[in-house]
């Protein structure tokens, strides 16, 4: 199969690494996500990947801590999962490099655009983890950010329990209805949950594809990268 992209970034939520617990990380899981990363990096596709944290915390959800603060510890747990793909993808052979947005130069190489897309040029993986650096954000949009920064031609935002965007909420709506094609503005004016408003806005001012697909069938990754017709195509 051939890629149909020269460069993605790839969003992957906290959530896609815990497995069927929802919490924390479950290796067998990520092991499998990047087995699909390994297939598409040796396809030739430049691949870079935003991860999630809200395996671990959600800032806005700790009610009794300060807004800021919690935000903080959940871009420290984004780290946390990045270390772990990265660790797996490296065990497969995969060459990685992962970026904090926050310094913690003993852990990981600290966010440097140029950087990064060298490393992608250089045929590396890159990790980006820890968020924007900045509290109140989240990381889709900082997948936004990031694919904007990099001139990434799609991004992939990989879902876990649905398998596109729908109208209603699949889970408590049977009659739920699929959309193939959207516009970012028809997601703010429907006000679809599918990102929040700032990635939202963020990609439509910057006119970055985006492609929202569920990951729970096998190889649904290597599947969106050459192209298949699967999931919502945002534009
Ligand atoms: N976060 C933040 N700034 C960012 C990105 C993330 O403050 O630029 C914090 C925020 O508290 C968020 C948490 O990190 O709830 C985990 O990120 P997110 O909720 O986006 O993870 P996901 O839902 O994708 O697992």
């Amino acid at each position: 199969m051939n890629p149909k992209y020269r460069r993605i970034v790839l969003k992957l939520s906290g959530e896609a690494m815990a497995g069927e617990q929802g919490i924390g990380i479950d290796i067998d899981t990520v092991k499998q996500i990047a087995s699909q990363i390994k297939s598409i990096h040796e396809m030739g596709v430049e691949t870079s990947v935003v991860i999630g944290g809200g395996n671990f915390w959600r800032g806005r959800d700790a009610l009794t801590i300060d807004r800021a603060t919690s935000d903080y510890m959940g871009m420290l747990g984004t780290v946390m999962n990045g270390l772990a793909f990265q660790d797996c993808l490296e065990e497969m052979g995969v060459t990685t490099r992962l970026q904090t947005a926050i310094e913690m130069k003993e852990v990981a190489e600290p966010y440097i655009r140029r950087r990064a897309i060298r490393h992608l040029e250089k045929n590396r993986v890159v990790i980006f983890s820890a968020g924007t650096g900045n509290p109140f954000f989240s990381t889709d949009t900082t997948a936004a950010l990031r694919a904007a920064e990099i001139d990434a031609d799609v991004i992939l935002l990989a879902k876990k329990g649905v398998d596109g965007i729908y109208d209603s909420d699949p889970k408590f709506n049977k009659d739920a209805k699929k959309f193939d094609n959207l516009t970012y503005y028809e997601i703010l004016s429907r006000e679809l949950k599918i990102m929040d408003s700032t990635a939202t806005s963020l990609c439509m001012d910057n006119e970055i594809p985006l492609i929202v697909f569920g990951i729970d069938e096998p190889n649904s990754m290597i599947d969106v990268v050459c192209g298949k017709d699967i999931g919502t195509n945002v534009k």
